[in-house]
């Protein structure tokens, strides 16, 4: 046997070997983090997996026409479209804190990813010292708690908008939900008893600490707001679901959202954010855009675009 054959066979027996090792070694494919530094925050986004959505969800006051165009630039694959998740963790000098928890075990099982990509990414959940919460859908929100009922951050102090909190302990929020998505007020109504005693309401511009400020944005929910992150002249803001896909909500903003629950306010919320996004120059961080969800919003003809930086 010549030598060349010889050695082509045993790098490919030695590659496959290492990769059956590595395989075995891993109980699931290792998450990447992304990062971005922000003066003396380290920003990073984990995935939580990812939801299937009908792509049907339509806006009901889109141009048919044009609806249908955009679908597919929009991120549709057959009747589905797959909106990613994006956790944010900001690393300050003294703390670690969360935007959103994640869908946790009992969603839909392309989700619950959250514990298993920090963890790759060396956090200990123990370690998270506070979650912001930009709102009540189990995507959001059910990652508070974990397969046993517990908390899966059990250290952190939870930062809630006061009228969202309130919205979901309603008794009639689940009336004012689409039938097949009422199950959302009940798993919210649970994770937030089982959270109250740890939850601080915010309200308009309060810092959680210095340089982290939130922000109403509320239209897809009612008391839904985004985080605003600031170290001198530069800031990130972690839009969780104001803008949702990068070209509806981008190009489109006046198009109705199907997730929004409240569509009109939806609408004007986009259109205020991404003006207010386009002067800052401010990076953003979208909790559904394309992993890691890192970017800017640019001019494209009369209207925005979304531009992925990371
Ligand atoms: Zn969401």
């Amino acid at each position: 046997m010549p030598v060349k054959n010889f050695s082509l066979n045993r790098r490919e027996f030695v590659a496959g070997t290492a990769a059956l090792a590595a395989a075995a070694a891993l109980p699931h494919p290792v998450f990447a983090t992304s990062k971005v530094t922000l003066g003396d925050f380290e920003v990073m986004t984990f995935t939580d997996g990812h939801i299937n959505l009908p792509a049907g969800l339509r806006a009901p006051n889109a141009d048919e026409e044009k609806w249908k165009e955009v679908l597919e630039r929009a991120g549709r694959k057959g009747d589905t479209y797959i909106s990613p998740i994006n956790v944010t963790l900001v690393k300050t000098p003294d703390e670690l804190i969360l935007i959103d928890f994640g869908s946790g075990p009992r969603f839909v099982p392309t989700t619950g990813k959250l514990e298993a990509a920090l963890s790759d990414g060396g956090i200990d959940p123990g370690d998270v010292t506070k979650v912001i919460l930009t709102h009540g859908h189990p995507d959001h929100l059910w990652g508070a708690t974990n397969d046993f009922d517990e908390l899966t951050f059990p250290e952190a102090t939870y930062y809630v908008a006061e009228k969202e909190f309130a919205f979901w302990k309603d008794a009639d929020a689940m009336k004012s939900l689409p039938e097949e998505r009422q199950f959302f007020a009940v798993g919210a109504k649970a994770r937030f008893e089982s959270i109250e005693e740890r939850i601080q309401f915010v309200k308009e511009d309060d810092e959680v600490v210095s340089g982290i400020r939130v922000f109403d944005t509320h239209g897809h929910t009612q008391g839904h707001i985004s985080v605003e992150l600031k170290q001198g002249s530069e800031s990130i803001v972690v839009l969780g679901d104001a803008l949702t896909n990068p070209v509806l909500s981008f190009e489109f903003p006046e198009w109705h959202a199907g997730t929004d629950h409240l569509p009109e306010v939806g609408a004007a919320t986009r259109k205020k954010l991404l003006d207010q996004l386009f002067t800052s120059k401010a990076k953003i961080i979208g909790y559904h855009l394309p992993p890691p969800g890192i970017g800017m919003v640019v001019k494209k003809g009369s209207g925005y675009a979304y531009e992925a930086i990371a």
